[in-house]
């Protein structure tokens, strides 16, 4: 079957407890992205035991179709009835790209969906566009249109690299939450609704779940905060991170870290921003005590508004900061909050 019969873009909607995950709707708006620049329709895969009822979500973000695939044995994530119904999708409507989110699941889901469809996947992209692959001219290869151009940290954060699939469809890749933009919801869009049964075998059930223990989440969201006042190696100790709460209090942000600050111990993984952190994109992003080095910028330089202190004025932070103050950052914030406490 020739590449030209693959057709459409397609989303992996996930959801927990029939919740949609936010990423979906990212993907969709990026799916969207993609589908007008092709010319084509963005179709969301919703799989999971009665999630029918999320489909008018998916299309107020932005989905033209959905494809439902409900059944008991889908209630909860398991990689094998998951990839059945995902790979039996792609092979049965063929599209010409299958986006899935970068999560734990969309990581154990991509791949195994992908090998089995024996297509390539790129993992963990932070940029999708459509464009031309340049191949080997020298080599006689032809120049391909209309490829997706898949964009990828690699090397631990010191190159970028970009990623085509020109010779399998569909193009596959997983994305990184927090990345890519949703569409404003449109109320009352409505998507066309597809059932479809791949049919499940007693082979698809090689992993029977327990029990499930919810991790306790005891810290804010990061990724949705207006505000976030950042702390590195630089605050010094976790005590210390006091002074960051008293400025994030007054401000009505939240406290977020770089990596060194996890690996000391002093706040949990979930406030870490960074490659291998969160992605966040705040009105005001606080850095204080954060060098700046390429795998925590490249979790937080696209928020509005920079302010770096730092006592090292060639501190690489300063590079990405619209705002920097230069000094010691256990005699700036506390005069910072107090100023903001007598306004
Ligand atoms: P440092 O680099 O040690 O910087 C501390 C800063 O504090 C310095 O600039 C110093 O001048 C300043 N300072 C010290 N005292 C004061 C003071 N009293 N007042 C003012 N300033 C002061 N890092 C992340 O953050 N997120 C990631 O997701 C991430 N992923 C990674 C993935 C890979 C594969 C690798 C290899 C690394 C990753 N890292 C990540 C680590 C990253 O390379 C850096 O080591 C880390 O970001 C450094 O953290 P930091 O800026 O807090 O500490």
């Amino acid at each position: 079957m020739g590449l030209e019969e693959y057709k459409g873009v397609f989303v992996f909607a996930q959801q927990v407890d029939n919740v949609l995950d936010g990423v979906a709707f990212e993907l969709l708006g990026k799916g969207k992205e993609l589908a007008k620049d092709l010319n084509t329709e963005v179709t969301a895969v919703l799989i999971g035991s009665g999630v029918k009822e999320l489909a008018d979500q998916l299309a107020e973000y932005g989905a033209d179709r959905v494809i439902v695939v409900d059944d008991p044995q889908l209630k909860d994530y398991r990689t094998e009835p998951y990839a059945h119904a995902l790979a039996s999708v792609i092979n049965e409507y063929k599209p010409e790209i299958m986006l899935v989110g970068a999560t734990a699941i969309g990581r154990d889901l991509g791949p195994t969906v992908s090998a089995r469809v024996k297509t390539g996947l790129t993992a963990d992209c932070t940029m999708l566009e459509i464009g031309d692959f340049p191949l080997n001219a020298a080599a006689g290869q032809e120049q391909q249109h209309n490829q997706l151009l898949m964009t990828r940290p690699a090397f631990g954060g010191n190159t970028i690299a970009t990623i085509a699939c020109p010779y399998n469809r569909p193009q596959m890749a997983t994305v990184r939450p927090g990345v890519m933009q949703k569409i404003a919801p449109i109320a009352g869009a409505k998507a066309n609704v597809v059932e479809y049964n791949p049919g499940f075998t007693p082979n698809d059930r090689y992993v029977e779940i327990l029990n499930i223990v919810k991790a306790v989440k005891n810290t804010a969201n990061i990724m949705d905060a207006k505000i976030l006042v950042s702390g590195g190696r630089g605050v010094g100790s976790k005590e210390n991170f006091k002074l960051l709460e008293d400025l994030a209090e007054v401000l009505g942000g939240t406290v977020s870290c770089s990596r060194a600050v996890v690996e000391n111990g002093w706040l949990p993984v979930d406030l870490q921003v960074g490659q291998t952190g969160k992605t966040v994109r705040p009105q005001i992003y606080f850095a204080i005590g954060i060098s700046g080095a390429i795998q925590h910028v490249a979790g937080m330089e696209d928020s509005d508004l920079i302010v770096a202190i730092n006592k090292d004025e060639d501190a690489p932070i300063f590079d990405v900061a619209d705002y920097g103050l230069v000094g010691d950052l256990n005699k700036i914030v506390p005069a910072l909050t107090t100023a903001l406490k007598a306004e």
